[in-house]
């Protein structure tokens, strides 16, 4: 179980540096961390939190929500880390679906917790700052009354360790169960395709709360007895500065974080230590990678997956970066993927296989597939139909068994009959020198039934809709139908906390600025 590897990493490097807090400049070997997991452990116990009680934290990134999942996988209690970008209902729905025991926060996002604490006259509020509100207890106080002790809990690795709520683009969001036997399992192949060891000390600035982060960097780095530095909320300056000062020599980071850092002037800091970047989460444009490869010069690995799957089941290695640039990489350890027919009238059969190097929903099977949602509808036996987990990506295989991510099934353009998946048009314009950043939709067309609009972030603000124009006509990678028809220049695009372009805004302003009542 994670609660279990956790104390033999304990055992193992008790000396060793584990977390460093920059928010509250806290640091804590494996042996203190350790304690402060116990008294945790010991105070969630004292509130009547029993195996299989969920235990939710709502924070940015902390020391004290790494330390809610070991204390809550140590007895058997389900972590539930929640979005820190939802809104008060988001999380109202949230705390009414999952139900915890008990909610830990923190300052910053207290707004949002006293407005419907309220209504969960059931649910406990820790709060991790100074001058906690009325209606909440304080953490620091829980633990310092509670004792250190190893209450040495029997959790079983088929128990739930968390329930993670999906970005949900669409619709409620649904929780994720995995089990403990899912997340070693997640932990060992990420351990492995990242080469993590003892020695690594990884920057965490992307949200804990999301899988990319916590399963694919944090809890591998503990597993290994590797040090994690916790950075509060993203920020490419202070990253920078991390780097030279902790001696960083692994950071994860989505795609739309990369763009950021190489926005700085890199020469001003030392970055030496880097040895590896991980990205994934959401597509990177191959020319970023091409750029991060050349500025930061440092080894690439990429990770598409979904939180469902735990969530990494495809890896980019080091070299294939410029080889198979545009691919997701190959099937992670242990994992088989397919690439099927989709249907319009329900899930896509898994032996309706399409041939290589055609287009169709990846679907896949792996150790670490979610056990299903919690408080399904029917949503689980759709997304698991047939014992593959069906990913609602669309995308095809090479000839190498490489794999090409194009789009969301939901976010491709059809028009005049032919599909167009808006990444290939975003990873041209991505190569453009005066371009910052860029999102592509559909929109209603009576001739075509849709074309193609691109909403355009400056890098230099004299670039125009002809220049753009012009450029993907004399590209040699664009048919003429794929072509933008219009382009929306913008100051940014809108993203979920993960990093990933949320097109339905993007098309919800589109069809705003098209009504004839706008101005
Ligand atoms: P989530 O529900 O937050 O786990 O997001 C999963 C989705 O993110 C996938 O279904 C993909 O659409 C997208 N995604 C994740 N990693 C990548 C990647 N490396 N390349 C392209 N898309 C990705
Ligand atoms: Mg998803």
């Amino acid at each position: 179980t994670i609660g279990k590897i956790f104390d033999l990493t304990v055992k193992k490097f008790p000396n060793k540096p584990a977390i460093y807090d920059v928010r509250k400049n806290v640091r804590y070997t494996y042996q203190e961390w350790s304690e402060q997991v116990n008294r945790l452990a010991n105070a969630l116990l004292k509130e009547g939190v029993k195996k299989g009680d969920r235990v939710s934290t709502f924070m940015f990134n902390t020391e004290e929500l790494g330390t809610a999942l070991f204390a809550c996988s140590k007895i058997g209690a389900v972590f539930n880390p929640i979005n820190f970008r939802l809104t008060q209902e988001e999380v109202a729905y949230i705390l009414s679906d999952a139900t915890p025991k008990v909610v830990i926060f923190e300052r910053a996002l207290e707004p949002v917790i006293e407005a419907i604490a309220g209504r969960f006259d059931k649910t406990a509020f820790w709060f991790i700052d100074e001058n906690k509100p009325d209606y909440a207890a304080s953490y620091q106080e829980k633990l310092t009354e509670a004792s250190t002790e190893d209450k040495k809990i029997e959790v079983k690795e088929s128990d739930i360790y968390a329930f993670i709520y999906t970005s949900g683009t669409t619709g409620r969001p649904k929780g994720v169960m995995h089990t403990h036997r899912n997340m070693v399992d997640q932990s060992v192949l990420c351990i492995a395709a990242e080469k993590l060891e003892v020695n690594d000390i990884g920057l965490v600035t992307a949200p804990m709360f999301h899988c990319a982060e916590l399963h694919c960097a944090f809890i591998p780095r503990v597993h290994v007895g590797a040090s994690n530095v916790i950075l509060h909320q993203f920020n490419p300056k202070a990253i920078l500065q991390l780097f030279e000062q902790e001696k960083i020599t692994k950071l994860f980071a989505a795609p739309t974080m990369w763009n950021m850092l190489l926005q700085e002037d890199l020469t001003q800091y030392n970055l030496f230590s880097l040895k590896l970047g991980l990205y994934g989460a959401a597509p990177m444009a191959p020319s970023l990678v091409n750029k991060l490869h050349d500025r930061l010069g440092i080894s690439l690995i990429q990770a598409y997956g979904m939180t469902e799957m735990g969530p990494a089941i495809t890896f980019l290695s080091e070299n294939d970066q410029l080889r198979k640039a545009g691919s997701a990489g190959q099937a992670a350890l242990s994992h088989d993927i397919r690439i099927v027919r989709t249907r319009e009238d329900g899930p896509s059969d898994p032996d309706d296989r399409v041939q290589v190097g055609e287009t169709g929903e990846i679907i896949v099977q792996g150790p670490c597939m979610m056990l299903g949602y919690f408080n399904p509808d029917d949503a689980t036996e759709k997304a698991m139909y047939k014992g593959w987990y069906h990913s609602g990506d669309i995308g095809y295989m090479d000839e190498e068994g490489y794999l090409y991510v194009n789009d969301r099934v939901d976010d491709m353009i059809i028009s005049g009959g032919e599909n167009i998946y808006p990444r290939e048009v975003e990873d041209l314009l991505h190569a453009h020198p005066s371009v910052l950043d860029v999102a592509v939709v559909g929109q209603p067309d009576d001739r075509w039934g849709e074309t193609v609009t691109a909403f355009i972030v400056k890098k230099n603000p004299v670039i125009t809709e002809q220049e753009l124009d012009e450029y993907c006509k004399n590209s040699d990678q664009l048919a003429n139908y794929k072509r933008p028809r219009k382009y929306v220049f913008c100051e940014s695009l809108p993203r979920n906390a993960s990093g990933k372009i949320q097109k339905f805004v993007l098309r919800k302003q589109l069809e705003e600025l098209l009504s004839p009542d706008s101005s």
